[in-house]
């Protein structure tokens, strides 16, 4: 009989929890509520038979967002998603029964990846208040740790990782690969891309699914130390990335303006939700990214049950307790999520009493 692996036939099922199509505002997976530049779609639609006919180069992108990111195209790797790049890492460095260290709560796929790989998964709480735990990561490592994640500003906690911190992680772990997971560096603006290729196990991921409003278009970044990724593009195939997400970077990347604008504005209400959620007696965590976690309380379920019956879907968080993650919208959607939020409150007492 057809077996798959055994490592694969272990693992837990993963299904991304896609919001129903009864939902018509989802906050639930961290993407845009706007959508991408104008001058991306502009460029979408001018599209031709024949560049859907031809085999996408990725050479030509690679480029662009190097020059983008002030290093050089060698040390760049475009990825079908930020998840690739994870995908790739684990593949290449964890050997069976090597560790992985992921300091936890945090973004699922680490494990689902390493778990494929057959490795053992180190996972480290994180500190009072979600903060990273610096020591305790460090007094993780073993010979075997060959790979180290830390998500900066970290998915689902919102919770920023200092720069001292990062990089005694990395001073302490040089025979392991350490991936910093910059999905959401565009809210934050906090990044150690300048130190690539200086630190030669350092490893930066980051996508466009997110401030670029491009999650649709599967399109992510890896870098590192150039010989490091003339490894892992060996790996990769040629084709990973579309041609609609080649063709489509460089407007991306042009239209600055427009993606300095969707940030501020999630800036904006996230701390105006972050401020009427505490108003109402929730507990909320400062984010430095594109959700914020806040404390529900025991009638979690119920709350989400109810909200989703309207139409809103937000993100359980089973892992933090009684907490849901909040993708952050417009000014006018965070304003309908409150107010249905307090009606719901209202018809569910024993959840306004609960918190
Ligand atoms: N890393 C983190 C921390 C994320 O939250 C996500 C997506 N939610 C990803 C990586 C994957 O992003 P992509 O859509 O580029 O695969």
């Amino acid at each position: 009989m057809l077996k798959a692996r055994k490592c694969v036939r272990e693992m837990r099922e993963y299904h991304s929890p896609l919001s129903s199509t009864a939902t018509n505002l989802r906050l639930d997976m961290n993407e845009s509520t706007t959508g991408c530049s104008p001058r991306v779609l502009a460029k979408l639609h001018s599209m031709d038979a024949k560049a859907l006919a031809l085999y996408p180069r990725r050479e030509s992108g690679e480029k662009l967002v190097a020059d983008s990111l002030g290093i050089p195209a060698a040390q760049v790797l475009l990825t079908n998603g930020a998840d690739e790049g994870i995908d790739l890492l684990c593949r290449a460095y964890l050997e069976p029964e090597n560790e992985i260290v992921v300091v936890v709560p945090t973004f699922t796929m680490y494990e689902v990846f390493a778990q494929m790989e057959n490795a053992k998964v180190v996972r480290v709480p994180t500190g009072p208040e979600f903060s990273f735990p610096t020591q305790r990561v460090i007094d993780s490592l073993s010979g075997n740790t060959r790979l180290i994640v830390i998500c900066n500003p970290n998915n689902p906690t919102g919770t920023a990782v200092a720069r001292s911190s990062i990089m005694k992680v990395i001073e302490a772990a040089p025979d392991a690969a350490v991936l910093l997971d910059e999905a959401y560096f565009d809210f934050s603006g906090q990044t150690m891309m300048e130190q690539i290729g200086k630190l030669p196990n350092l490893f930066i991921a980051r996508t466009f699914s997110k401030a670029y409003g491009l999650a649709g278009m599967r399109l992510g970044i890896l870098a590192g130390d150039q010989e490091q990724m003339s490894v892992l593009r060996r790996m990769a195939s040629p084709f990973n990335v579309n041609a609609f997400a080649i063709e489509c970077l460089a407007e991306a990347l042009a239209d600055r303006q427009f993606v300095a604008a969707y940030v501020s504005q999630v800036q904006t209400s996230r701390e105006w939700l972050r401020r009427e959620l505490e108003q109402l007696g929730f507990k909320c965590w400062p984010s430095q990214a594109n959700f914020i976690l806040c404390r529900f309380g025991e009638e979690k379920k119920a709350m989400l049950e109810a909200l989703r019956a309207r139409g809103i879907a937000l993100r359980d968080r089973p892992d933090c307790e009684g907490c849901v993650r909040i993708s952050i919208g417009t000014q006018q959607e965070m304003e309908r999520l409150l107010t249905e939020l307090k009606q719901v409150l209202y018809q569910l007492p024993a959840a306004k009493a609960a918190r």
